[in-house]
């Protein structure tokens, strides 16, 4: 990559908060700065100065495998100092609110902060309380924008543009923040979303978020580009949200059936952790002729990267770029 090329890409935010409000230039600039970081990652020598001296905390109140390691890689690949703060042996077990935590570590003088948390809104409200750059590792139901990136840049290098496509996101929609940072992502860059869901699944918002709403598969998936596949996220559910998890399957899990309503060449994703068996099939979640589920995990790091770099390196946030 050429370094030199930092100087000319300018993102005009200071924290990465969520997708929803970015225009779309905005949007291009983190996808193309994320492209650049692709072919790196898949070199021998991965790694590259541009955040030498720059610390960066991976702080998650919540359990995180891939979206942990993945900011973890990209900062190291950057040649920053990145350090994973532990929520279960911190002092938030022993009552530290989200202020003090975060006035705590301020202190420290970081330079970006990436936060998971299950709360929607907590990663805003720590935001306002430090002098660096945050960013939104997934907050509640709320947004995961890293994950709408990465989602973005996988189908972007596959169909060679976003706009236009018919994109299916299916599944537990209410409880999903990838689903809302995806919604607003796609329809700002021109795709077409439907959401396919049982009623209980589907959030009163829905309508409002500019996206057509299905209740069967067969339909919804019809003529769409992407098939993107959602979680079932049981630990956030109180109360009786399905009957049963093999009914669930039978109607709205993708298997090969359902599938064949999409075009010939739609791509399935799906943010993982899958649940395999519950809301995709696992013959069809390992299906390489159509299945961007491992791909998505590798643009992860490519996105990160660049949100790092930019975030970091931007004049606004005290960074020397
Ligand atoms: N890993 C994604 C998230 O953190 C999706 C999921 O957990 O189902 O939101």
């Amino acid at each position: 990559m050429d370094q030199g090329d930092t100087d000319n890409v300018h993102f005009p935010h200071r924290h990465l908060l969520g997708i929803e409000g970015l225009l779309p230039e905005e949007i291009s600039i983190l996808l193309d700065r994320s492209e650049s970081y692709v072919d790196q990652n898949r070199r021998a020598d991965k790694t590259t100065p541009l955040l030498h001296g720059r610390t960066i905390i991976n702080l998650f109140f919540e359990d995180s495998t891939r979206t942990r390691t993945s900011f973890e890689l990209a900062g190291k690949r950057l040649g920053g100092d990145m350090i994973n703060m532990s929520v279960a042996t911190s002092s938030v077990k022993k009552g530290e609110t989200l202020t003090d935590t975060a006035m705590t570590l301020n202190a420290m003088h970081p330079d970006v902060l990436v936060v998971r948390h299950p709360d929607s809104g907590a990663v805003k409200l720590l935001s306002e309380k430090v002098n660096c750059a945050v960013i939104n590792g997934g907050d509640g139901s709320h947004e995961h924008p890293t994950q709408a990136l990465l989602d973005a840049l996988t189908i972007r290098r596959r169909r060679g543009t976003l706009s236009g496509l018919l994109v299916a996101i299916c599944g537990d929609i209410t409880h999903s923040r990838v689903a809302r940072s995806n919604i607003y992502l796609l329809n700002t860059m021109g795709a077409r979303v439907r959401l396919i869901a049982p009623k209980t699944l589907i959030p009163p918002e829905a309508e409002r978020l500019g996206v057509e709403v299905f209740h069967d598969m067969e339909t919804g998936i019809k003529d769409c580009d992407i098939v993107m596949m959602l979680r079932l996220q049981r630990e956030r559910m109180s109360g009786n949200f399905l009957p049963s998890i093999r009914e669930y399957f039978h109607f709205f899990g993708l298997d090969y059936e359902k599938l064949a309503n999409a075009k010939d060449d739609a791509l399935i994703m799906h943010p993982g952790p899958m649940n395999r068996g519950v809301e995709i099939d696992t013959d069809v979640a390992d299906d390489v002729g159509r299945s961007v589920i491992r791909e998505q995990v590798e643009m992860g790091v490519a996105v990160r990267m660049a949100v790092l770099e930019l975030l970091a390196l931007n004049p606004d946030n005290g960074g020397n770029a």
